[in-house]
């Protein structure tokens, strides 16, 4: 996926009934891509980020904005599609070599927040038969990188299951949803939680028996400007890249859900973080936060406390 591994591993089923499902796999991921990729100018979401009405807004992409609002609803904002302006700021700068200016930064902040777009699917919503993305004035663009790949992942379990699996794990470039039927043994699986300050080596191991795990980190990706580095991920409230913050691991029953809020608690940070997670009984995080003297400030949920093993330090 744009030169992001993805490893499926499957128990329970035929290895030709396993194989099939693999090429289907790449073609839904293919056909998700080509659809909400901003990497491709002729996807739906590019063409509607440059002001085209869309005959058809593809059912998949309004769903994703809508459960993206309500994503962003519920975080009070850290959660933001609509990020893409500061996304397309910085990437300029970087190239340039520079910080952007204050006129720069309110202007692009002037085009952020999620009352900037309005999705309804056919599904559920006021216009019954249609699906429709509304971005409310020129220069709001969006931006599903917070959330596609814990989706396609949702999306790749879906497929493993219809093609028989009974146990089955998909990794998305580290953001992992697992899944195993009743029947089966239920024995966890395990999943590493990279050391956000030695590049290679695991931090600590999550179990999980059915679920999934995705990991937001200010080390994986940034913009070098000058020497310093810039997080990739936004505070959609300030339009700054959110500082302090190394990583956030977090579970939920679903990729899309453990995605979005792996992005949401990265903005909010330790403090506010940590209560959000310990109001939503389906979510629980590992947050860690640079800490006094270049250490870690770590969190871990009580709900996960039990069950995490400690590797490297
Ligand atoms: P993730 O790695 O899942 O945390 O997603 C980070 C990507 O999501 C960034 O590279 C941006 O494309 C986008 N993004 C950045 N900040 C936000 C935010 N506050 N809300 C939603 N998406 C964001
Ligand atoms: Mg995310």
């Amino acid at each position: 996926m744009g030169g992001i591994p993805i490893n499926i591993s499957a128990w329970g089923m035929e290895q030709a009934d396993f194989d099939e499902a693999v090429v289907d796999i790449a073609a839904r991921v293919e056909e998700l891509e080509s659809m909400i990729s901003t990497y491709r100018e002729d996807s739906e979401v590019s063409r509607l980020n440059r002001g085209e009405k869309l005959d058809h807004v593809p059912h998949v992409i309004a769903q994703l904005a809508k459960d993206a609002w309500l994503t962003s609803g519920l975080t009070r904002g850290a959660f933001d599609i609509t990020v893409k302006p500061l996304v397309e700021l910085w990437r300029k700068c970087r190239k340039e070599q520079r910080l952007p200016t204050e006129d720069e930064l309110s202007a692009a902040r002037s085009k952020v927040g999620f009352q900037k777009y309005y999705a309804t699917t056919e599904r559920l919503g006021a216009f019954k038969g249609s699906d429709s993305l509304i971005l409310t004035e020129p220069g709001v663009m969006l931006d599903f990188g917070g959330i596609a790949k814990g989706y396609f992942a949702d999306e790749a379990i879906t497929i493993l299951r219809l093609a028989g699996a009974t146990r089955c794990l998909v990794d998305i470039g580290g953001d992992i949803v697992a899944w195993q039927a009743d029947s089966a043994d239920m024995t966890p699986f395990r999943v590493g939680i990279n050391h956000p300050h030695s590049s290679g080596e695991i931090f600590a191991v999550l179990e999980i028996p059915t679920g999934s795990v995705v990991t937001s980190g200010s080390y994986e990706r940034f913009y070098e400007i000058d020497g310093r580095r810039y997080c990739h991920i936004f505070d959609p409230r300030t339009g700054k890249p959110v500082e302090g913050m190394l990583s956030v691991t977090l579970t939920a029953p679903t990729g899309l859900a453990a995605d979005a809020y792996a992005t949401a608690v990265f903005v909010m940070g330790i403090e506010e973080g940590r209560e959000f997670v310990e109001n939503q009984p389906l979510l629980e995080a590992v947050i860690i936060a640079e800490g006094k003297n270049g250490g870690m400030e770590i969190y871990i949920s009580p709900g996960l406390v039990e069950g995490i093993e400690f590797i490297a330090q």
